[in-house]
Order: C-alpha cells, then sequence, then structure tokens
C-alpha cells in the first residue's frame, strides 16, 4: 500500500543528493492468493523495482507491504526468514544470474542450505527432483550452466526459486531473453507448475501479449505508477487508458485490422524518471493530451468492476 521507491541522485564534485529519482511512485496493488497478476511497462517504468521492494530486496523508501496479514515492511532479518522461503523470484537474466562455477546440482540445491535445515541427503533429493520437475535430466545434474541452452537455463532459474516450496513467486520477464520459440515452452512449464505446486505469480514483462496467457489480472505501468488495471480480457477488450491502447495496438496480429479501428502510436520515448513531465507523465507522448493534463495529475479510479484506469478523459 502507498508503495514508493525514490533513489537519491548523486552529482556535482561532492557528490551531493542533487535529486531523487522516483522509480515507484504511490503504487497500490492486492495479488489475489493463486492468481497471477502481469505488470507491464518499457523499461524505466519501475516494474522490476516494484517485484523487489514487495520481496524486500529493496527497502521501500515509503509504504506497507503485507504478505497475508502480516506487515512485513519493517521486519529484520531473522524475523524475515519464514517468509523469505515462501516469497521468491526469477531473475530476468538466465546468462547471468547464475554462478558458472556451480554445477547444476550445486545451483538448485543452494537455496535449501540457505533457508532451510533439510540435511545433505534430503536437500539432494530435492534438488533432483525439481530439476526433473522443470524438465531437465537428472543425469545432466553435475553439468555447468555454460553447457545449457538460454531456455535450459532459465528452467534452472525456475527450480532454484521453487524448490523451497515458496508460495509467492515474483516472476521478473523470465522469458523476454528468450527466442520466441523458447518463450511459449517456458511460459507453459511456469503455468503448469503453478497449478501444481499452487502458487501466486506477479508476473513482469515489457510486452502485452508475454502476459495474456498467463495472467489472470494486468497492471500497466508507466514512470512508476500504475496507468490502469484490469481483469486481463477487460484490458484487451476494452483498454482504457492512451498508453494501455498504444502497446496494444503496436502488437503484431495475424487478422487485419478493421478499417475504423484506431491506432494510437506513441511520440517518442520515456521519459527520465528522474525528471517526469508534470501533471499527467504520460502527456508528453499522448495524442490525446490537454490543458488540464499538464497541470493535474489524474488519479486510478474505478471505470467498471475491477477496472481501474489514470486518465482525465475517463473522469470529470
Ligand atoms: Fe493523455 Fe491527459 Fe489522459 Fe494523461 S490524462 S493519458 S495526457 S488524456
Ligand atoms: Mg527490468
Amino acid at each position: 500500500q502507498h508503495i514508493k521507491k525514490y533513489f537519491p541522485i548523486k552529482g556535482g564534485v561532492f557528490k551531493r543528493t542533487v535529486g531523487q529519482l522516483k522509480a515507484v511512485d504511490d503504487i497500490s496493488l492486492t495479488i489475489n492468493q493463486g492468481e497471477t497478476l502481469g505488470i507491464v511497462g518499457e523499461s524505466g517504468s519501475g516494474k522490476s523495482t516494484l517485484g523487489r521492494v514487495i520481496l524486500k530486496l529493496l527497502e521501500a523508501t515509503e509504504g506497507t507491504i503485507l504478505y497475508k496479514d502480516a506487515n512485513i515492511t519493517s521486519m529484520k532479518r531473522n524475523q524475515f526468514r519464514p517468509y523469505r522461503r515462501n516469497m521468491q523470484m526469477v531473475f530476468q537474466d538466465p546468462f547471468g544470474s547464475l554462478n558458472s562455477k556451480m554445477s547444476v546440482a550445486e545451483l538448485v540445491e543452494e537455496p535449501l542450505l540457505v533457508q532451510t535445515s533439510l540435511s545433505k541427503i534430503e536437500r539432494q533429493a530435492k534438488a533432483i527432483e525439481f530439476i526433473e520437475k522443470v524438465g531437465l535430466r537428472a543425469e545432466d545434474r553435475l553439468k555447468y550452466p555454460h553447457e545449457f541452452s538460454g531456455g535450459q537455463r532459465q528452467r534452472i532459474s525456475i527450480a532454484r526459486a521453487l524448490i523451497t516450496n515458496p508460495e509467492f513467486v515474483v516472476c521478473d520477464e523470465p522469458v523476454s531473453a528468450l527466442d520466441i520459440s523458447i518463450q511459449a515452452q517456458v511460459l507453459n512449464l511456469m503455468k503448469d507448475l503453478q497449478e501444481e505446486l499452487g502458487l501466486t505469480y506477479l508476473f513482469i514483462a515489457h510486452d502485452l501479449s508475454v502476459v495474456k496467457h498467463i495472467s489472470d489480472r494486468v497492471a500497466v505501468m508507466y514512470l512508476g505508477k500504475i496507468v490502469e488495471i484490469a481483469p486481463t480480457s477487460k484490458l484487451f477488450q476494452e483498454p482504457a487508458h492512451p498508453y494501455t491502447q498504444a502497446l496494444l495496438s503496436s502488437i503484431p496480429t495475424l487478422t487485419k485490422k478493421k478499417e475504423d479501428e484506431p491506432t494510437i502510436k506513441l511520440k517518442g520515448d520515456i521519459p527520465s524518471p528522474a525528471n517526469p513531465p508534470s501533471g499527467c507523465a504520460f502527456r508528453t507522448r499522448c495524442p490525446f493530451a490537454h490543458e488540464r493534463c499538464e497541470k493535474e495529475i489524474p488519479s486510478l479510479t474505478a471505470v467498471g468492476t475491477g477496472h481501474e484506469v489514470s486518465c482525465h478523459l475517463h473522469h470529470g
């Protein structure tokens, strides 16, 4: 609730703080048990920072994080330990996030060593179980990460994240670095594992087409804020925010577009979060920007059941 994550901007000879980068700027959301909430935004929108803050891998500048009924926001390491194994992360880069000097068996077993008190024999048995669960062969467990393809490495990362039997997993662009042909395989694996293990996902992507089939709801982020959140089918059928509309019209489709379907093109690049535009942060790229947009920050307001949008066009 009301999560903010600001990073100081240092400048000048004395490296004094000269400003603040508002990576996450007052976000409130609920993730329901068993669901997948997709978070979509361009790079620089703050989505990875939000995921890390929720898992307490980064400390929130302001706001409250509730896990079930527990306020975990300012829990110290010891107090937080039982929660840590329930809240894991699958990282974006299957090439950089795995220690190249460790074998697959060691990589998959490591979280158990750090986060549980299982014996060595128990840990090794569990590692083999999870190596097979993610579709790798048990006999490959003594190999090293460089001996695997990108898709297989992502499977190793998934095994590492799931081996502690977490309830909640933040998936930070788990398929972005993979070939399109491999993406569907890894997404299907994650969906199957979700069902088998009863997982709740926060699924981060920069592409709406990636979250479409895995998410129950989708939140769209722009410069540290949620600009629209809705059940997935609603968001795809009736996108209300001009930014969501633009993201959707940039997805290539197999069927030709209807003549009267508006195509919204984004102007320019995402502005720096260190110096966001006044009023609506999207106004410098919005084809519908008007006077009010420069002066007034639109608030996230309900336009339908479970559908919220922050745009002056939608509320008076
Ligand atoms: Fe565009 Fe104004 Fe709506 Fe922002 S508030 S999305 S600038 S119309
Ligand atoms: Mg990122």
